[in-house]
């Protein structure tokens, strides 16, 4: 069975005193309200991770991640944080590919197939994520942008390395936007990455592999969203920021 996870973005919102409030309230919540074994990822700026992954001591159900790393190890990268710092005070995860990355500092599919290289050699797991934009869906190329995307991203790497990965398809046109993918338009794509995931690996390793959706998603479309077959959960930006909308959406695996 794979993991079932909801993982929240905060991006580049709350103070410190803000984010260990909110994180304290989502602690409380996950330890009264999830009865399911679902994990719950809380992937803040690097400013919080250390606290936050303090204060998840004790709950197994919470997970803290990191949103990005450089893509060496060290060295004269003045303002970059390596996956070794993020690793060193015990996160676990680490967002890579995410598409405002992806448009905002240019990272491209080779540089992020680095980066998911670095995360893995310091025992981060990376949250990938892929999607197409509106001109590329409107153009019926959502399927090849995410092949090339899977492609040129993850699958140089070996087995064991791509089985600590999580995938997320976040469409960009939905990201933000309050325009969600219908859960059909999901399921399609999720289903698609499953078989590219089997054809240069494994069915094994494809039913084993677990994919987000990302995009809007809010705890109303959020049971009709995970309920599809390939959606093993969600990678939350707005309504991470709200405890009670999060947790409404990781409760939706009690
Ligand atoms: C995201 O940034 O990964 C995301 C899905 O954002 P939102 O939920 O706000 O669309």
């Amino acid at each position: 069975m794979r993991k079932k996870i909801v993982a929240g973005n905060w991006k580049m919102n709350l103070d410190y005193n803000e984010g260990l409030s909110l994180f304290s309230e989502i602690t409380n919540m996950v330890k009264d309200e999830i009865t399911g074994s679902q994990q719950a990822v809380v992937c803040s700026p690097f400013i919080h991770l250390h606290s936050l992954v303090q204060m998840a001591k004790g709950y197994d159900k919470v997970a803290v991640g990191a949103q990005n790393i450089h893509q060496n190890e060290s060295g004269a990268y003045t303002g970059e944080v390596s996956a070794k710092m993020v690793k060193s005070v015990g996160a676990e995860y680490v967002i890579l590919g995410h598409s405002e990355r992806r448009q905002y500092f240019g990272e491209d599919n080779q540089l992020l197939a680095v980066k998911t290289e670095t995360a893995l050699k310091n025992g981060l797991k990376p949250i990938f994520c892929i999607g197409e934009t509106l001109d590329e869906r409107e153009a019926e190329q959502h399927f090849d942008v995410i092949r090339t995307q899977l492609k040129e991203g993850v699958f140089s790497l070996s087995t064991e390395q791509f089985s600590q990965l999580v995938l997320a398809y976040e469409p960009v046109w939905a990201i933000g936007t309050g325009k969600t993918a219908t859960s059909e338009q999901a399921q399609e794509i999720h289903a698609f990455i499953r078989e590219e995931i089997a054809n240069n690996y494994s069915q094994e390793v494809a039913d084993n592999t677990t994919i987000l959706y990302g995009g809007s998603c809010n705890p109303k479309n959020a049971p009709e969203l995970f309920a599809q077959p390939d959606i093993d959960g969600g990678l939350i930006g707005g309504a991470s920021l709200k405890s009670r909308d999060f947790l409404d959406i990781v409760k939706v695996f009690n």
